[in-house]
């Protein structure tokens, strides 16, 4: 069910950086320390909207909301809609024709609110504006651990138009982002061992070559993340929750895929 990582093409994230490798008990000491500062409080996912929703937006920002709920079983809620015209009237550095914003400043307190002590995280969305990041043209989102907080764009991933002629490849892309970079959030880093959800990618073709889940070492990982604020996590349950979200998005590999997980045998494979 797993594919082990190849040599990396030319072009490929894994030919550009080096990234360290991390056995699951390093990963576990790595979130010691982050463990102490938690508490069982914490369970929910916060989203805020950057822009106002129309009803093609709104749908997008519920199915991320189930995706999300299912794949960190956690709660998700999301804030009403920061107003578009509070952004420009703020201090957020952006590029001349107001089409593409710094995360930094859309990070800050003054635009995304810091979580509330109820809170995992909070993800700031963007529909329609592009991100930049430093000395990096431009970027499909950034997160901070130990903020608990990050910005993400959907706007690389098609026109309005594509989205609607292809809108399974459209979804597939904003929720492999949504778990990516949040999956980053909960301290998991790239992956350098199998075809998985968070291998690094250096370009949209990349990108899209990453399947919608995790692969055994990854999930294990997810898994000892979420049991620090979630002691009752049961992966079957996370499965199941997931086929059950695959199947109402109609997106028939993904079901068929996670089908084959919860019932077969290996549900603890490595
Ligand atoms: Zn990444
Ligand atoms: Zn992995």
């Amino acid at each position: 069910m797993f594919v082990r990582l190849g040599a990396p093409k030319s072009g490929d994230w894994l030919a550009s950086f080096r990234e360290k490798p991390e056995t699951l008990n390093q990963f576990k000491e790595k979130i010691k320390a982050f463990a102490r500062k938690s508490n069982e409080q914490r369970n929910t996912i916060r989203i805020q909207p950057l822009e106002s929703l129309d009803d093609a937006k709104s749908k997008l920002a519920e199915t991320l909301m189930s995706f999300t709920e299912a794949f960190f079983q956690s709660n998700v809620e999301q804030n009403s809609p920061i107003e578009f015209n509070k952004i420009m009237a703020s201090s957020v550095p952006r590029r001349d024709d107001n089409s593409q914003f710094d995360c930094d400043g859309l990070l800050s307190d003054e635009i995304i609110p810091p979580p509330g002590p109820r809170d995992l995280l909070v993800a700031g969305i963007l529909f329609s504006k592009d991100l930049y990041h430093g000395k990096l043209n431009f970027v499909f989102g950034v997160g901070s651990s130990s903020k608990r907080k990050g910005v993400y764009s959907f706007v690389r991933f098609g026109s309005e138009q594509e989205a609607r002629t292809n809108p399974s490849l459209y979804l597939k892309r904003c929720l492999r982002l949504m778990a990516h970079e949040l999956g980053h959030i909960f301290h998991l880093q790239h992956c350098i061992y199998y075809r998985c959800l968070m291998n690094g990618s250096n370009s949209l073709e990349e990108s899209d070559r990453r399947p919608l889940h995790l692969c055994p070492l990854c999930e294990d990982k997810l898994e000892a993340a979420l049991k620090v604020y979630n002691p009752g996590f049961y992966l079957k349950k996370y499965h199941a929750d997931l086929l059950q979200f695959f199947a109402k998005a109609g997106l028939q590999e993904e079901v068929e895929w996670t089908q084959k997980r919860l019932h077969g045998s290996d549900m603890t494979a490595l």
